[in-house]
């Protein structure tokens, strides 16, 4: 029983109570607990809600490591263990009762007149244009031209990532169990002037889509990855697609997503 730990904790004062509580657990359980993350870490316990599993995941750029979240935050969908079953959780690992969740996440590449940058998201790539105005894409699927979009911009979401900005955009909630992805229109134009989708749309996971910005004024692009922005200006091209990397979530027994969203969202 020689299983070292590292624990990712965000600023709250209810968080890093439940830290403190949680090294004593830990450490009269047998486990070892570090201060660093380092590559022979067997498992991360994150404390803090789906906001602070989204800053881990980009902080170590996807990790292998099995990571388990306690619950702080608002909504707590990514997170399993809630405070008052700590000793439920470090009795189960111990035990080696658990699964594992694996969910792939999206990467953006972007083609600038000045070079190639690259973006990972565990929930989505969201692309939009600058403050308020609206933006023109042309969209392909696999090299084959689909539409020409016009609106505030595209949400391109993970099964993981259904659950977040894509749903309160009117997509569908997506079992992880599937491996695709959801590109749902923000604000899309509907009228005799522009027409685009006005649902999601779905994309196997092997599928690339492209998007190249219309005229002039859409090259200037806001790129939002799991919350995290960055503004591009001369944008010539961009690809979006699910990535091979992935994170591992650790679940315990009774874990059921459809249980969980329903007792998330109705
Ligand atoms: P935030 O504004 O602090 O939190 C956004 C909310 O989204 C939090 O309640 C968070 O849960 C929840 N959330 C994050 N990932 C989720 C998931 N996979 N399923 C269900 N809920 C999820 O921002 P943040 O904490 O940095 O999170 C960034 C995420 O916010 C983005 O990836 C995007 O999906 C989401 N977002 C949503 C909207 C919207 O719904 N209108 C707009 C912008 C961004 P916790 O309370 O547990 O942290």
């Amino acid at each position: 029983m020689d299983k070292r730990i590292f624990i990712y904790a965000n600023d709250t004062k209810m968080s890093k109570t439940i830290e403190e509580t949680l090294r004593k657990k830990l450490v009269k359980s047998g486990l070892r607990v570090y201060e660093e993350y380092s590559e022979d870490t067997e498992l991360i316990i994150c404390i803090g809600g789906d906001g602070t599993l989204l800053r881990l995941v980009q902080e170590f750029n996807f990790p292998k490591t099995p990571i388990v979240g306690i619950n702080t935050g608002h909504l707590g969908f990514f997170q399993e263990v809630l405070p008052e079953k700590i000793d439920d959780f470090i009795f189960f690992y111990n035990q080696d009762k658990y699964s594992i969740q694996s969910l792939n996440g999206v990467t953006c590449t972007i083609k600038t007149a000045s070079g190639t940058h690259k973006h990972l998201a565990l929930n989505e790539i969201v692309v939009r244009g600058l403050m308020t105005h609206p933006i023109h894409l042309n969209i392909s699927i696999n090299e084959s031209f689909i539409e020409r979009f016009s609106g505030d911009g595209l949400c391109v979401s993970t099964p993981a990532g259904s659950t977040a900005y894509n749903y309160s955009l009117g997509g569908s909630i997506v079992d992880p169990r599937l491996n695709l992805l959801q590109v749902s229109p923000i604000a899309p134009m509907q009228n005799t002037a522009y027409r685009s989708f006005t649902s999601s749309i779905l994309l196997p996971s092997n599928d690339k889509l492209t998007i190249i910005p219309c005229g002039e004024y859409d090259k200037t692009l806001s790129v939002v990855y799991d919350g995290l922005m960055k503004d591009y200006e001369n944008v010539e091209e961009m690809t979006i697609q699910l990535s091979r990397k992935k994170i591992n979530l650790m679940r315990f027994d009774d874990y059921q997503f459809w249980e969980k969203v329903k007792s998330k969202f109705l």
